[in-house]
């Protein structure tokens, strides 16, 4: 299997490569050439399989052979044996035909470990395999930062950086990254946005001269296709526990860099029997109003109680994008150019074909804290703010449909509320535990660098703290 840049212009490279890198040079994102196809007998046959099963199952094809199936067995299986739930990813019941797909039984109670745990052990494996040393650089709205050092922590090839936005991420998001303690993890506050963080990163991706020489940036950022790779595996166990490829789901996905919706978009391509896909945004509603009234614009950042997705620009809806452009990588260049400059729009055609797979709806912070209280108060399940975003959608959108046997509707539960207290509390419950691995969260000390909104600060902290070879 290739894989190609969206933008077009530069070579296409082996899963390795892929892996090992960010953007494609030229500012594209990397995209399989083509996507495995599984028939609805092949589907079927996957039921019974335990997740890391599973995982191998839908995984191999995209790494054709590059690393050895042994050792990849060994990695999956060891990625989710300190998962905190038998099943890894289980699904739980809210109302008839509504279902919350709980992924936030990983280390770092966010759903960004499914994919980070494995990323970080790939990473290990060739490095090691190849005596190379890299810097893993990252920007992150909360979530990935964690999940990111947590997988690379234990590395002897990686130093790794990570920038979030100053004082815009939950108490326990930042206490989780910044209590990291081991000498290869640096944590930067940025004076800024999340936008302004991945900003950062992708310049410094796209001009890295300021490396030693025998270095090269590696992303965690979901513009890593490692991590879409391994977020496809969990819309098959979910469909597959519901009566799936036999019976149509539908799933709805709380959005920010539109990385975890645009696994369940392959999957849906690589033949999963799925009805609808709802974008489910918080106030920050691009991706809905272009889903709803084709327009293409971005709008001033707010800062809302889901701060994983306080997101402007979703880096991972150009690789839905180039689809959309039927693979013509230098069209969508043109488009992308244009993007930043006036609001955008594209023919009723493509309009129809962005329609015919995806939903949206927008939830305000009144409506999430709303949702989490009534949901609660319901079925006794306690969603955190990104869920519930995530559960109003699809009630806004396929409230109607749940009635009907046909399309069981699944939220991507993100994250624990034990993450979230601030919000919780706001909808007037009271703040859940951390669970017993981080209870003492608030004890341990914190360490990390403020510094100002600037891509040479960054690049000059890299230069002087990524440790020297051997
Ligand atoms: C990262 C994150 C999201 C958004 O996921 P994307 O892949 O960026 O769209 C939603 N909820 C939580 C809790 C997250 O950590």
């Amino acid at each position: 299997m290739k894989y190609l840049s969206t933008r077009g212009q530069s070579p296409a490279q082996n899963f390795q490569q892929v892996l090992l890198t960010g953007l494609a040079p030229d500012g594209g994102l990397y995209v399989p050439d083509k996507l495995p196809q599984f028939s609805v007998k092949q589907i079927r046959d996957l039921k019974g399989l335990s997740y890391p099963d599973l995982a191998m199952v839908i995984i191999t094809p995209f790494i054709d052979g590059e690393i050895e199936e042994k050792e990849l067995g060994r990695i999956i299986k060891s990625s989710y044996a300190n998962f905190n739930h038998p099943k890894v990813a289980p699904l739980s019941q809210l109302g008839e035909n509504e279902w919350i797909l709980e992924l936030y039984h990983g280390p770092t109670l966010a759903f960004k470990d499914f994919a980070l745990q494995v990323l970080g052990r790939l990473l290990e494996y060739i490095l090691a395999k190849q005596n190379k040393r890299v810097v893993v650089l990252g920007a992150t709205s909360g979530d990935t930062g964690s999940a990111a050092l947590e997988g690379c922590r234990h590395s002897d090839h990686v130093d790794i950086f990570i920038l979030h936005p100053h004082q815009r991420v939950s108490d326990v998001q930042r206490k989780q990254m910044t209590t990291v303690s081991d000498d290869n993890v640096f944590n930067l506050a940025v004076e800024g946005s999340f936008d302004d963080c991945q900003r950062i990163v992708k310049a410094a991706f796209a001009d890295q001269s300021f490396l030693p020489e025998d270095r090269q940036l590696v992303a965690v950022n979901s513009i890593n296709w490692a991590r879409i790779m391994m977020q496809i595996v969990y819309y098959f166990s979910a469909a597959l526990e519901l009566g799936g490829p036999d019976k149509n789901v539908s799933f709805s996905v709380p959005t920010g860099n539109f990385g975890d919706i645009y696994a369940g978009y392959l999957a849906k391509r690589m033949g999963l029997p799925v009805d609808r896909l709802v974008v489910a945004t918080n106030t920050n509603d691009i991706l809905h109003r272009f889903i709803s009234k084709n327009e293409y614009s971005t709008t001033d950042l707010s800062h809302t109680c889901s701060p994983s997705m306080d997101i402007l620009i979703s880096s991972n809806f150009e690789r839905y994008l180039f689809d959309l452009f039927k693979r013509d990588g230098a069209a969508l260049a043109d488009f992308m150019s244009r993007f930043s400059r006036e609001a955008l729009s594209v023919s009723e055609s493509q309009w129809r074909e962005l329609k015919s797979f995806f939903d949206s709806a927008s939830v305000d912070d009144e409506l999430t804290c709303k949702t989490i209280a009534q949901v609660y108060s319901d079925h006794g399940v306690l969603l955190d703010p990104h869920t519930a975003v995530g559960v109003r959608a699809a009630r806004e959108c396929l409230g109607k449909k749940m009635g009907n046997e046909r399309a069981a509707v699944i939220t991507l539960a993100t994250a624990d509320p034990a993450k979230f207290g601030e919000a919780i509390a706001k909808a007037g419950l009271k703040t859940p535990a951390l669970p017993s691995h981080i209870q003492d969260l608030f004890e341990r000390e914190e360490r990390y660098t403020v510094i100002p909104n600037s891509l040479d600060v960054v690049t000059d902290f890299i230069q002087r703290n990524a440790r020297v070879s051997g």
